[in-house]
């Protein structure tokens, strides 16, 4: 009989089991779908980077002789819905069994499994063999503990696989060297441009445009840049070995208006997307470390393994442990709506016209921009999380949502309560300042409390404090901060209100 095998288009590992043999009586489905494109408002470049990486994939498998059923997004037999679609590919190829891969998005887990037990042929699900941890691992991990802390599964986790350990011991001799990666960047070292694949994508774009489906943000059709085959993504990961791992650590929480990329790796997308297994990025990494131990600090290597190691399967482990409560968590009861401007990035608040424009432009922020500019922003704006969700899995080439979720409404919007993040992260000016040169360029003056040019951070910032303060009293992380709001007296505090009152009332007058 014939076993039909689904892919969806995070699902681009060409080194899963399944392709080990070319076997005549498999059949692989995959499928541009408006159901994927529809479900949220995506930019252009992560459709396009999608369906580029998928029809690339699919093409990679039918020269190894693969049999591949493969709907486009324009193809007038697409019916653009996963039932139909398996159904009616079923019902075309005889298939006798279906099989697909675990998804890692909540929604697609319901309906595949639905969609499974109401065939009339037997069904399997396979792993996808790209993690390091199964869904419940993390659970299992942190069974009968209060606080899910992020760094004690980062440390069995560098145990349990063996990842720069020295024994028992952590290489370099601490675990964690976060306190040497928080430099700002000041024009040196200089950073290399990022790499750049330049795949023309007019005709890709047109099919698209002609499918009638809602886009936003920019696209360069002649040479748009990301990685979106395995050889591309190995390059790029090759290319961040050579030229960027070197200052990754010591630059990872920096911004600058002229660097938009700094030394971070640009390799979420292929990575979400499969095409690179965390594994090998690690493992590519780490080796560089061992062969360059001289010129190549642990610091850098460590700060990055954790990323990938620590917080991505962490963050992952949450997604399925607290799914689907999760997504609809509001903690701090914030329903305000999304300004205009962060579709426009038109604000005079400089480091928020620099983070929106360049994720508009690039389909792309870096993790500092996202958390402590923009979500730092939408929190002390109080904006929905539905809304803060909604914009952060449209914008970003690598948003999908067991990562993006955890990420936005946890640790940026605290709408969980803190279960990924003990504390809120939230700032005034100074920490903007300190960390980058955005404010030196600003419209408004970072020192500035109140008044027509104070930075609107630093109002907000005392205002959110004192509106949700009896929702923190009891934590103890927060103590410092409270008790600087309680040394205000009271007409400062009055003022700062007042300003924040302003702010809150038409963000998009600032
Ligand atoms: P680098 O800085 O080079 O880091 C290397 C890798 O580490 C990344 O590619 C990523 O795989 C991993 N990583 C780093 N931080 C995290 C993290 N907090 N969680 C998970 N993985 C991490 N990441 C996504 O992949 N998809 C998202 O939708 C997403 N949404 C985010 C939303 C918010 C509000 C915040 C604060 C962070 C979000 N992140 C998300 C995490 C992080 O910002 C991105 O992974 C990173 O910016 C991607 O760029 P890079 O590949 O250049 O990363
Ligand atoms: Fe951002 Fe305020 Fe600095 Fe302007 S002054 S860049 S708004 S933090």
């Amino acid at each position: 009989t014939k076993t039909l095998r689904l892919i969806l288009g995070d699902q681009l590992n060409s080194k899963h089991s399944w392709f080990e043999q070319v076997d005549p009586d498999v059949i692989y489905l995959m499928a541009e779908m408006r159901q994927e494109t529809d479900y949220v408002k995506h930019h252009i470049q992560k459709v396009v980077a999608f369906f580029l990486s998928m029809r690339n994939f699919a093409d990679g498998l039918k020269r190894q002789g693969h049999q591949v059923t493969y709907f486009k997004i324009g193809n007038p037999d697409n019916p653009h819905e996963l039932g139909s679609l398996i159904q009616q590919t079923i019902e075309k190829t005889k298939a006798g069994k279906f099989e697909y891969l675990l998804p890692d998005e909540f929604r697609l887990d319901k309906q595949l499994k639905s969609i499974a037990e109401n065939l009339s042929i037997p069904s399997e699900s396979c792993d996808t063999e790209h993690f390091f941890t199964s869904r419940k691992e993390l659970q299992v991990f942190f069974k009968g503990k209060k606080q899910l802390i992020m760094e004690s599964f980062y440390r069995m986790m560098r145990k349990k696989h063996h990842i720069l350990m020295n024994g028992e011991q952590p290489e370099g001799g601490k675990w964690n060297y976060d306190l040497s990666n928080r430099k700002k960047w000041k024009g040196k070292p200089p950073v290399p441009g990022e790499k750049q694949f330049g795949h023309d994508v007019k005709k890709l774009l047109a099919e698209i445009e002609k499918a009638e489906v809602q886009t936003f943000g920019e696209i360069k059709a002649d040479q748009f840049r990301w990685p979106c085959d395995r050889e591309e993504s190995l390059s790029l990961l090759v290319y961040f070995c050579d030229n960027l791992l070197y200052y990754f650590g010591d630059y990872q929480d920096a911004m600058h208006t002229d660097e938009k990329f700094l030394f971070h790796s640009r390799l979420s997308f292929a990575m979400n997307s499969k095409m690179l297994s965390p594994n090998e990025v690690i493992d590519a990494v780490t080796n560089r470390y061992y062969e360059d131990p001289d010129t190549l600090d642990i610091s850098q290597v460590e700060g990055f393994v954790r990323q990938i190691l620590g917080w991505r399967e962490y963050m992952r482990g949450i997604y399925w442990k607290e799914m689907p409560a999760y997504a609809k968590k509001n903690a701090l009861n914030n329903h305000n709506p999304l300004p205009e401007f962060f579709w426009t990035g038109n604000t005079r608040m400089n480091c928020v016209k620099a983070s929106i424009g360049q994720s508009l432009e690039e389909a792309y922020a870096h993790h500092i921009q996202r958390l402590m500019v923009i979500g730092n922003l939408a929190l002390l704006l109080q904006i929905d999380p539905n809304w803060v969700d909604a914009w952060y899995l449209g914008v970003y080439i690598d948003a999908i949502e067991w990562v993006e979720m955890p990420n936005t409404r946890g640790m940026s919007q605290f709408a969980d309560g803190g279960i990924v993040a003990t504390k809120p992260y939230i700032s005034s000016a100074n920490y903007i300042n300190k960390m980058g040169n955005y404010c030196s360029g600003c419209h408004y003056d970072h020192k500035q409390k109140t008044g027509e040019k104070a930075c609107p951070f630093n109002a907000l910032y005392w205002n959110f404090l004192e509106e949700k303060q009896s929702y923190f009293r009891n934590n103890r992380r927060m103590s410092m901060m409270l008790n600087l709001l309680d040394k205000k007296s009271p007409e400062e505090l009055a003022a700062l209100k007042a300003r924040a009152q302003q702010i809150l009332q038409d963000p998009d007058l600032f």
